[in-house]
Order: C-alpha cells, then structure tokens, then sequence
C-alpha cells in the first residue's frame, strides 16, 4: 500500500456554513465519505476531458453512491446563464428534488457554474467541490462565489453559496495543459504577492520544481494558498473588504479578458498581466519600492510566456473597468501591493496614472 502523506484540511468559517477545503492527494478516491447521508440524488456537472482523465477514479471513488452526469460545455463563452437553465432542466427530467447534491468536478468555470446551479436550483440544493485545475483548487472552488458571464463583463450574474466540502487532490493537476497549468500558478503569485512571502519565496527559490509539478513543493503552494483564500473569506465572506485583496490584478484582467472576447488570454494570464499593471502602478503612486515591484514582475513573467497584450487599446481598457464589479459609486478600486506579503485597496487614482501603469505593463513603454 502507498504511504500517503498527512496533509492539511482548512477550515472556512462563513455565515452560511463552517466547510473543510481538504489538500490530500488521492482525495478523490475517497469522495463517497463526503457525501451526507442525507443527500437524495447526486449530479456531477463536470467537462468531458475531465472525465475522460478523472472521471473513473471519482467514479471508484463515490463507491455505491449512484450519480448522474452532466456535461458542460468548455471554455468561458459557455459561462452562461443559458447553460445553467439546461443544465437545471436536465436535472429535473433525472429526477431532482430539493434533497439533491451537485458535485462541481472540473476546473473554475465548472465550480463557478455547479456552484451556481445549486445556488438557485429549486431556491438551493447542496454543492461538493472537486476543483481539478490548479487555479480552481487554489481559488475558485475554496470560498463560496459561484456565478457566470454578461456579454458585458465577468461574473455580473452570480450568487454567494458555500460548499458543503472542497476536495483538492493535487494528483489530478498531472494532466492539466502545460499553459493551464501556469495560469493557475498565477494565482499562486497573487498569494504570495497579497498576503504570504514564503509562498512568493517558494515560488522564485524552486521555481525549477514549481515547473516540474515537484510533488514536494506543488503541495505546500497548494496547500499554502489555500490557508491563504480560505484565512479571508473566513474573515470577510461578502467582500465587504479584506477580501477585496484576492482581487489583486483582477479589475485590469477582467477589463483584458473581456476586451478580447475571453478568448485570446486564459484568466490566470489576464490576471498575470492585471498583477504586472497594478504594480507598475502602484509604483506610479510611490506605494511600492523598485526593487520589490521588479521581483513580482520577474516571477510573473518566469512563469510565462504570456499572451501578447501589446495590440490592445488602453483606453479601450479603461472604459471596461467601469462596468466591472470592483467598481463602487463609480471609483475604480484598486488592489495595489505595498510590499510582497502586504497590499492596500486604493480608490480614486487618476485616470492618467492608470493609464501610464496600463501602457507600462502590456507594451513595455510609456
Ligand atoms: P477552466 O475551468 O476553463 O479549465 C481549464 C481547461 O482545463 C478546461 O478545458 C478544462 O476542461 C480542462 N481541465 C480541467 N481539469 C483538468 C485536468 N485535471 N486535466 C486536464 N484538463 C483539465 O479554467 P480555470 O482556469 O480552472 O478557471 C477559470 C474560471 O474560474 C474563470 O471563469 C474565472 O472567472 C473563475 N474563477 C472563479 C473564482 C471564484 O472565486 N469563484 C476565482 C478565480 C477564478
């Protein structure tokens, strides 16, 4: 039998629920133990590459816990309302009643769009979170927002519902695109960057082995930047506001994803550049010192190569910010580092100065 190593459960303590997001390798496997007895039918909303490469373990794993599957269409484009009214209709023609799970097993559009359906089919059933990118495990799947696209802008439709459990099994990610897998190392930065320096330490110290998927070193960041995510939401569930920092190279990135009609730039890509500009920025603003600014902008771009953004309109840019979320009475918010470990949510920059950072980041010149 293999040894397997003891590793960390973390607790996120929300209004709604208290819910372990739980970093073990072959948790999966042992996916039935975090079924209630109590759940009526389970629905697996999952993609069909990834039950092409999980779905048998998962499969092994909810034992004689019997389940119907639902297939969501990939890529951000199917992010939409539309596909969680199909998806509820085929939930009701299987039989669903109030007492059903929904188990999100896939990548952060997968949770984002489960964890929505469940939000409001009939006015709520539970969800199990089974991210399987690493994106998903160290943010998307941990900390309750679910939600889908506008054609204008990201996530403008959505709900906070929190999981019943998040499993995070680091073994899934073995498959994962190389570019999706650095994507999600992104956020992984963003961590390191907002709030913990031995994550950001790790990242540049052994970056070889970051690439390498070293088992050693891909779980303490796993593991890390979940303590991270699951610290703040537990701390401010609603984003009322220390959990404005997760947003940190989120209100350019979202602006660039959407520019580009979320097809050119994956969301950790768009947020590696969101994070390169918000530290030109907060640069501009005399926030943060140049030899600390030039250490997050290296590691971001060690972990590229990035889409080219060069073509895209600054301004262009800067009249999305206005339509995004981060956005209150009309002031753009950003979340800016003033340190690796440490940033401030700042309103009210100017508009020239955005800009100056914007142009700064994606085309290298002033
Ligand atoms: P994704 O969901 O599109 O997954 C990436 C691709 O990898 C998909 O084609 C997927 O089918 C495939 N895949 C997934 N797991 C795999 C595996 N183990 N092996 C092989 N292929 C696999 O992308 P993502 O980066 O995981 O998620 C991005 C989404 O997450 C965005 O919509 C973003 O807005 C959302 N998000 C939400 C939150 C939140 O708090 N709710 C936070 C961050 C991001």
């Amino acid at each position: 039998m293999v040894q397997r190593k003891h590793m960390p459960t973390f607790e996120v303590r929300t209004a709604q629920r208290t819910y372990p997001s739980i970093v073990q390798r072959g948790v999966l496997r042992e996916a039935a133990k975090h079924v209630p007895s109590s759940a009526g039918k389970v629905f697996v909303v999952t993609t069909q590459d990834v039950w092409q490469h999980h779905g048998g373990s998962l499969a092994r794993g909810l034992g004689t816990c019997s389940f119907e599957l639902l297939y969501l269409p990939p890529g951000e484009m199917n992010k939409r309302l539309a596909q969680v009214e199909l998806l509820a209709d085929q939930m009701l023609d299987r039989g669903a009643d109030r007492s059903s799970l929904v188990i999100g097993f896939g990548g952060g559009i997968v949770t984002d769009v489960a964890g929505f359906l469940a939000a409001i089919f009939m006015r709520g059933v539970p969800v199990l979170q089974i991210p399987t990118t690493l994106l998903a495990q160290v943010d998307a799947a941990v900390g309750g927002k679910t939600g889908v696209n506008l054609a204008g802008g990201k996530n403008l439709i959505g709900s906070f519902h929190q999981p019943i459990a998040v499993l995070i099994d680091p073994e899934v990610i073995a498959t994962l695109p190389a570019r999706e897998y650095r994507a999600g190392l992104f956020e992984v930065v963003k961590c390191g960057v907002i709030r913990d320096p031995e994550i950001f330490e790790l990242m540049t110290t052994r970056s070889r082995d970051v690439l390498d998927m070293n088992p050693d070193v891909i779980d303490r960041l796993i593991a890390g930047a979940v303590r991270v995510k699951a610290d703040v939401v537990s701390a401010d569930e609603r984003e009322s506001d220390l959990r404005r920092i997760l947003n940190f190279g989120h209100t350019l990135g979202h602006a660039i994803e959407a520019e580009t009609a979320y097809v050119r730039f994956l969301h950790g890509e768009a947020v590696a550049w969101g994070m390169v500009a918000a530290t030109e920025l907060a640069k501009l603003h005399g926030m943060l010192d140049h030899e600390q600014a030039g250490r997050i902008i290296r590691t971001i771009h060690y972990y590229g190569p990035l889409p080219d953004p060069s073509d895209l309109e600054p301004d262009r840019l800067l009249m999305r910010l206005g339509s995004d979320k981060k956005t209150l009475h009309g002031k753009v918010h950003f979340v800016l580092p003033t340190r690796i470990g440490d940033v401030a949510i700042v309103p009210g920059i100017e508009r020239e100065m955005i800009r100056q950072a914007t142009m700064r980041a994606l085309t290298g010149k002033l």
